[in-house]
């Protein structure tokens, strides 16, 4: 089971990996986009850690909504409304319960797929977030399925979140900025795809915290 702060250690995770990686990912969006997903990320979660402490919601649910609505008012761009949807389903999905369990958790990261999905209207293999996203909620639906514990579940989680985005290396972007690009988009890793795994990443970094 994990609670409120679980959610903010989560939050916190992100915060601290986005800002690390800033210029990493706004490299990747250089080579096919516009070069500010490190800004625009890094902006968004230092908004949302501020609105976390200002606020102190009170479950997971309501941490999670504040976290999307504040990425949605903050981060602009298609990876604002897009990462905003994605954190406000998960919460959705929790309603007011105060602590949620993995299969829970896969079930919200399930949510907030389909969210993204709703909105953006990309499949896997468009070279977006959706790549990174998709396998690791399968990833954590096999977890659960196997009953693993909660560590190794985000484990297989964050690998396959990773594995995903490295795998749009050779893709051909069909949607956002880089689809302009048309062929010239192959060869890059997608820069949504990149941060999507360091964000299942932190999933598991606040779970062993
Ligand atoms: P912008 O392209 O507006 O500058 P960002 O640079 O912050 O926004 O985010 C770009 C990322 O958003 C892309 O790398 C991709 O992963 C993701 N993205 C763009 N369009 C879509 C879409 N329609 N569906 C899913 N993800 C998308
Ligand atoms: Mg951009
Ligand atoms: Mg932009």
């Amino acid at each position: 089971m994990v609670n409120t702060q679980f959610f903010a250690a989560w939050i916190e995770e992100i915060a601290a990996v986005v800002s690390a990686q800033r210029d990493h990912l706004t490299q990747l969006d250089a080579a096919i986009g516009d070069a500010d997903h490190g800004a625009n990320l890094d902006r968004g979660f230092a908004a949302a850690r501020e609105a976390l402490a200002a606020a102190s919601p009170a479950t997971p649910g309501a941490l999670l909504v504040l976290v999307g609505s504040t990425l949605i008012r903050k981060v602009g761009g298609a990876s604002g409304p897009l990462y905003g949807t994605a954190f406000r389903e998960m919460g959705k999905q929790f309603g007011d319960r105060p602590e949620v369990d993995l299969a829970e958790l896969g079930t919200a990261l399930d949510a907030a797929l389909a969210g993204v999905r709703r909105l953006g209207a990309a499949a896997e293999g468009d070279k977006t977030m959706v790549d990174a996203l998709a396998p690791a909620a399968r990833a954590l639906a096999q977890a659960v399925r196997d009953g693993l514990a909660a560590g190794e579940a985000l484990g297989a989680a964050a690998a396959a979140a990773e594995e995903g985005a490295k795998a749009t290396v050779p893709l051909q972007a069909r949607k956002g900025r880089a689809s302009y690009l048309g062929p010239r988009s192959v060869g890059h890793e997608d820069p949504g795809a990149a941060s999507s795994a360091l964000i299942i990443g932190a999933l598991k970094a606040a779970g062993s915290r």
